[in-house]
């Protein structure tokens, strides 16, 4: 008689013990649970009742160290959050730390290395010694543009499943694409080049706010868009776009034109995402699960 009712007791204070152990201890989930260098995933942390001053510290390991520390303050058990893994980091390390700045939480990802083809091009030698007058200008635009990208606004427009910017298209050069241009390297790709003919709409992946709207050196006619807490898109080589900046467009809607103004070869669109400041694989959006996006922002 003894003894089963021990067992039971003793399974019932394990089982209970477990609960009270996985509801007191924040838990860490990543998705996808195949994460790439370069790509944007979402994180989910449970169990934050207890910790109302948490903060999430993300590490990235690589060639350069990065650290970013984000407050995760605010109502609720359950925080998520949308993150820019860059290209060049092998390992991502997230801590959440207690108002005190203890440790009570931590996952150490290995990140799945990113196979980058080269490809080569031959552009006009202006796009690759831009000449001294313009020097500038590039410059100029350059910092507008970092200053746009990093900046991190309150709202949270994601929704649903993001959408293609473009209905039909052909990938041509894929994000991370090591470049050599006449024969010199240059920067890793910063985006996706789908190919289609000049005059095809390109469409809003997401609500956004238009952050800019315009003609720079070498992207050409572009629409950056602006979805909340730091996560941007930007569509680049536009022959022509129909919105301003400031303007708030829906899903799906249409921001303008395929075209290869700017540095490009033909009419293709240069699709490029931003979490951060970190440009990240656009293509690696589409494999969030859709029903997690309403819930990505502290
Ligand atoms: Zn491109």
């Amino acid at each position: 008689m003894v003894k089963p009712l021990f067992t039971f007791g003793l399974l019932l204070s394990l089982l209970l013990g477990w609960a009270f152990v996985s509801w007191a201890n924040p838990t860490i989930l990543i998705f996808p649970q195949k994460v790439h260098s370069g790509d944007a995933f979402i994180v989910i942390v449970k169990g934050l009742g207890g910790f109302p001053d948490a903060r999430l510290e993300e590490v990235f390991v690589g060639k350069k160290e990065g650290k970013k520390e984000i407050s995760l303050k605010g109502r609720g058990t359950k925080k998520s959050l949308l993150i820019g893994v860059p290209l060049d980091a092998r390992e991502l390390i997230l801590r959440v730390k207690g108002g005190n700045g203890a440790q009570i939480a931590g996952v150490r990802i290995r990140l799945l290395p990113r196979r980058v083809p080269v490809s080569r091009l031959r552009l006009p030698s202006r796009y690759l010694k831009p000449p001294e007058r313009l020097l500038k200008r590039i410059d100029r635009e350059r910092r507008m543009l970092r200053s746009i990208l990093f900046r991190s606004s309150a709202f949270w427009y994601p929704k649903g499943s993001p959408v293609m910017p473009l209905k039909r298209y052909r990938k041509t050069t894929p994000f991370g694409a090591k470049r050599v241009i006449n024969g010199v390297s240059v920067s890793p790709h910063s985006g996706v080049d789908m190919a289609a003919p000049s005059g095809t709409p390109v469409r809003a992946v997401f609500k956004g706010r238009v952050a800019f709207a315009g003609n720079l050196y070498y992207t050409g006619n572009t629409v950056v868009l602006d979805h909340g807490r730091g996560f941007y898109t930007l569509y680049a080589h536009l022959s022509s776009f129909s919105v301003r900046k400031g303007e708030v467009v829906g899903k799906g809607s249409c921001l303008g034109k395929v075209g290869s103004t700017g540095r490009a070869t033909g009419p293709h669109l240069h699709f490029g995402i931003y979490v951060g400041g970190v440009k990240v694989d656009p293509l690696s959006i589409f494999k969030i699960p859709h029903s997690l996006w309403d819930v990505a922002r502290w």
